[in-house]
């Protein structure tokens, strides 16, 4: 009697480096390729056109889908922090360009407050480039790139990024009109109710009397 059937064959693609998600550090992998094959007395004939590629951590054992090759937290983090700055950055250039008046130290706390979250200075060109994209932009779509990206932050990030546009507000002697405008805008972006935004308005109040007194 003749004995047919198929199975699969487990073939090594390529032997590669990747960040193991399991190890969380960089070890040997293997690339493999299983492929079905019709067989015959048990023996491998035809390939069958269906297959699927696995990673196999060299270290752990386990097995990852294919796109773990290119996992690389490393990068990730970099996004993330690129999105965070992005965020403080866009909120404390809105208040600033919210009344027309650019006064330099606003811009000196805006560098500030750049240096104290990234140990950064912030390049000349980057605050130019910030400031003319601000003011091409309605404060809604500057609002909505500030929603966008704050997305992963939770609400003490959130915070940190509305009390830092309100003191670039209050760096030039008082908020105005529009620059509070503005601040409720970007806390609303970002989530923050009016009883909370109002909460950080008044504790802040407090805080500059105290310091004055
Ligand atoms: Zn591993």
């Amino acid at each position: 009697m003749i004995i047919w059937g198929s199975r699969g064959v487990t073939s090594i693609k390529a032997r590669t480096r990747f960040i193991c998600p399991v190890c969380q550090c960089e070890s040997a992998c293997d690339h493999k390729r299983v492929r079905r094959f019709f067989t015959l007395y048990f023996i491998p004939i035809i390939p069958l056109g269906t297959h699927s590629e696995y990673v196999e951590c060299k270290k752990c054992g386990k097995a990852f889908e294919p796109e773990a090759l290119a996992h690389d937290p490393a990068a990730a983090g970099r996004e993330m922090q690129a999105m965070i700055e992005f965020v403080f950055l866009r909120a404390m250039t809105m208040t600033m360009c919210a009344d027309g008046n650019l006064h330099e130290s606003q811009i000196a706390r805006i560098r500030e407050a750049y240096q104290a979250t990234t140990s950064e200075e912030l390049p000349e060109e980057a605050l130019q480039g910030e400031m003319k994209d601000t003011l091409r932009l309605s404060a809604d779509a500057s609002a909505g790139l500030i929603e966008q990206y704050a997305a992963p932050m939770n609400n003490e990030g959130r915070e940190a990024v509305f009390r830092a546009a309100m003191v670039v507000a209050e760096a030039d002697g008082d908020v105005s009109a529009e620059e509070m405008a503005v601040l409720m805008t970007i806390g609303q972006a970002l989530g923050m109710t009016a009883a909370h935004m109002q909460g950080i308005v008044m504790s802040r109040r407090a805080e500059t009397e105290a310091t004055e007194a």
